[in-house]
């Protein structure tokens, strides 16, 4: 499967993308297992190199041109691997907390530069189908690993992390947030 990755000055970036049907067919498998292969791949330098792509830690369907509620993220963490490819996810609970990550967020379908801090959630969980192991799962989710989930959530809503910088107070830290 031959993909390019959309960028934000494609239209299509902006339209909400839509549910996925169940049973998972096997070709949006096929998009999922593209996705996440991809995302595996760019973590490796010397592939990254050699094909010039960025390195990435999750990838929506709609980066690669496909109006589908599904996603995967992948990235190591000091206890293991964070792996999913989520389907219709859905978030069933936001915490009161907030936070940002004090570098501030990227993203493969932006290439601009966008300073300041994307406010999220300090803690969400997230209810989905989880292609990776073939069950419902329901996520709990803070911090770090609660950013990347509404990362990628917003892309099937058609949202950038910018979105979510205050284009007045790009700087302003939220008095319930945390910068991690
Ligand atoms: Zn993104």
């Amino acid at each position: 499967m031959k993909f390019k990755i959309v960028k934000d000055s494609n239209p299509i970036m902006k339209q909400k993308s839509l549910p996925v049907s169940l049973p998972l067919s096997a070709e949006d498998k096929e998009i999922l297992d593209t996705m996440l292969d991809y995302i595996k791949k760019s973590q490796d330098e010397d592939y990254a190199k050699k094909h010039n792509i960025r390195a990435g830690i999750g990838m929506a369907a709609i980066q690669i041109g496909i109006l589908k509620r599904m996603f995967v993220i992948y990235y190591e963490r000091e206890d293991g691997i964070v792996q999913y490819q989520l389907v219709n996810p859905k978030i069933i609970e936001y915490s009161y907390r907030k936070c940002a990550l004090k570098d501030g967020e990227g993203c493969l379908s932006v290439d601009g530069e966008h300073p300041g801090y994307a406010h999220r959630y300090y803690k969400i969980k997230m209810e989905a189908y989880d292609a990776l192991t073939n069950q419902d799962i329901i996520i709990t989710a803070r911090g770090f690993d609660a950013i990347v989930l509404q990362h990628e959530y917003d892309h099937l809503d058609g949202l950038f992390f910018y979105d979510r910088i205050d284009a007045k107070r790009p700087d302003q830290v939220l008095m319930n947030e945390e910068l991690i």
